[in-house]
């Protein structure tokens, strides 16, 4: 029997993956020099494709990492002096925090309890602040932050540069880019794809930015900062030699998912996460973490179990559905489940009749 993995990330792989590695070993795409015309190719198509199914305008440049968490990292760099702002509701919103303290950017947050969306009047932001950063699905506890909360903050903020972490919501989260300043995210969640990519999407304040600190002689980083990797993203090019096949993969499976309609997509996702939201509050073993439905993410679903969350993740192995585990010191009372494309609603419901 084959597992299906409902993991927050690394998790199902989006079915027409298997068929993509296939044609891309025929292509020999892992052995083509990443200077050569085809693979500039696949650099621009992934870019075109990426626009296209995410809505991003072309006043916006969209740089490929090795990671998420490379990202933060960048952005922090890049995008602030000394002064950055975070808001905090669990492990990876944390990581943000702790990567720029570690950067030495004097990083100020506010801090909710795990599990606990932000409230957000009486909220001040201290004015030196440069960069605020958000994790818009946190995918430690399954809370979701309304954008349009986000959106108020750089209304109100309009001088800052707002961060935003999709990585855990995309496809599924919906963004105008004209109501912040960058996006991020990793491909081995919602695109269904191996780990190994990261995908930082970032507008012209943020290059200025970056051009600002290092004409001030401060560091910007080594070798991927904003104006090294644009430079070499005008050609069609990475600085280094990439993850050229998860480049490949992820142009294809973004024409796969406009072909079968985003529209449909985040639909889709809503009818799956309203199914489990729905099963999880009427099952008296059950119950979904997050209380607040309007902070309940529809892509991340966290539950607390009334036995050992153990004891559920084994049942389900044994019936080939991997979940995760809760996160840190929830390990043992809460599961995780993921709602992404590449979850059919088909196989969402075998996994609630097993449970
Ligand atoms: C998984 C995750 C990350 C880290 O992604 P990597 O690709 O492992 O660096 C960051 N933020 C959120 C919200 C995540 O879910």
């Amino acid at each position: 029997m084959k597992n299906i993995y409902f993991t927050p990330g690394p998790s199902a792989l989006y079915p027409t993956v298997h068929g993509h590695i296939q044609e891309a070993l025929e292509k020999d795409i892992f052995s083509i020099s990443h200077r050569s015309e085809a693979f500039k190719q696949i650099y621009r198509n992934t870019v075109v494709s990426l626009r296209s199914l995410l809505n991003i305008p072309n006043d916006f440049f969209i740089f490929f990492l090795a990671s998420a968490t490379e990202a933060m990292e960048r952005i922090i760099e890049n995008c602030a002096a000394d002064s950055s702002f975070h808001f905090v509701n669990g492990a990876f919103s944390k990581r943000f925090y702790t990567i720029a303290n570690e950067l030495k950017k004097n990083p100020q947050k506010v801090e909710v309890e795990f599990g606990n969306g932000f409230n957000f009047s009486n909220l001040t932001i201290p004015d030196k602040t440069e960069l605020i950063g958000f994790t818009q699905n946190e995918t430690s506890s399954g809370i979701s932050t309304p954008l349009e909360n986000i959106y108020e903050i750089k209304r109100h903020y309009p001088e800052k540069l707002v961060a935003v972490d999709i990585v855990s919501s995309i496809p599924f989260v919906d963004v105008d880019y004209s109501k912040i300043d960058c996006t991020f995210f990793s491909v081995q969640k919602g695109f269904g794809l191996p780990a190994g990519l990261g995908v930082l999407v970032v507008n012209r304040r943020c290059l200025d930015k970056s051009l600002a600190l290092k004409k001030k002689n401060l560091n910007i980083g080594s070798y991927h900062n904003f104006l090294s990797i644009k430079e070499q993203g005008d050609k069609f090019q990475t600085v280094e030699t990439p993850n050229v096949l998860a480049i490949y993969l992820l142009g294809k499976i973004c024409e796969d998912l406009i072909e079968f309609g985003i529209e449909k997509v985040r639909k889709e996702t809503q009818l799956k996460a309203g199914m489990l939201y729905k099963f999880f509050e009427q099952h008296k073993d059950f119950e979904p973490f997050v209380k607040e439905k309007t902070f309940r993410s529809q892509t991340v679903i966290v539950v607390n179990t009334t036995v050992d969350s153990e004891i559920v993740i084994n049942k389900l192995r044994q019936n080939g559905f991997i979940v995760g585990t809760g996160y840190k010191e929830y390990k043992n009372g809460q599961i995780r489940v993921a709602n992404f494309p590449s979850h059919r609603i088909d196989d969402v419901d075998k996994l609630l009749d097993c449970l």
